[in-house]
């Protein structure tokens, strides 16, 4: 069976690790480099992506998290958890830090002041059956997306038509939209299932 982490230093912790153990992993939380170091795969929750930043350095997770994700360790961020992956970061604080993983531009709270927080239908590439009932809080936006970054789903309505809100990169996933907060499980689901792909992957290169 494949152990997921969730990083647990701030925001929807609880969320993810319920969906997950739905998805039918084994969930734990993550909050320190040897308990990194035990999961198979990791989701970055949503929440405040400049507390993230913080406490991740205070927790000297930085660094081990930015060598795994570059490792190819499978990785989905939500909402902060999505501009924790990105290269780049516009409207962050000037001392703001990301991991990296998808070589794009994110820009934080890109929805706006007088949309604080909308639900619109998604399609996300790969998944299939309906749209998506995507939640949205005060949720970034990708505004570049590099060479090998796979767009997985776009806003299909209203002023932010053809918005970029779900993208890829190897093992790293991300979503503007929170589906953890829904009882929608099909995309925890599918990353369970690339976690679980990834490493049968690793144990054929081991000889196991
Ligand atoms: N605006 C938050 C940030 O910049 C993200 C909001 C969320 O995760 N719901 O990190």
């Amino acid at each position: 069976e494949v152990t997921v982490g969730v990083l647990a230093l701030q925001g929807d912790v609880r969320e993810h690790l319920l969906a997950l153990t739905s998805a039918g992993a084994t969930a734990r939380r993550v909050r320190r480099a040897e308990e990194l170091e035990q999961v198979d795969g990791l989701v970055i929750p949503g929440g405040e992506s400049t507390t993230i930043s913080k406490l991740a350095d205070e927790f000297g997770l930085l660094d081990p998290l930015r060598k795994r994700i570059g490792a190819g360790m499978p990785v989905y961020g939500s909402c902060a958890g999505m501009i924790m992956l990105a290269t780049e970061v516009l409207d962050g604080r000037p001392d703001q830090q990301s991991f990296g993983g998808i070589e794009m531009t994110v820009r934080r709270n890109a929805f706006g002041r007088q949309v604080d927080s909308f639900e619109a239908p998604v399609e996300i590439a790969g998944v299939p059956g309906p749209s998506f009932s995507a939640v949205f809080i005060r949720a970034p936006w990708v505004e570049r997306v590099g060479d090998g970054v796979e767009v997985l789903g776009r806003v299909t309505g209203g002023p932010a038509a053809g918005r970029i809100v779900a993208v890829r990169q190897g093992n790293a996933v991300a979503t503007s939209f929170h589906p953890e907060l829904t009882g929608d499980r099909r995309l925890h689901r599918w990353f369970v299932d690339l976690v679980r792909r990834s490493e049968d992957r690793s144990e054929d290169r081991s000889g196991a």
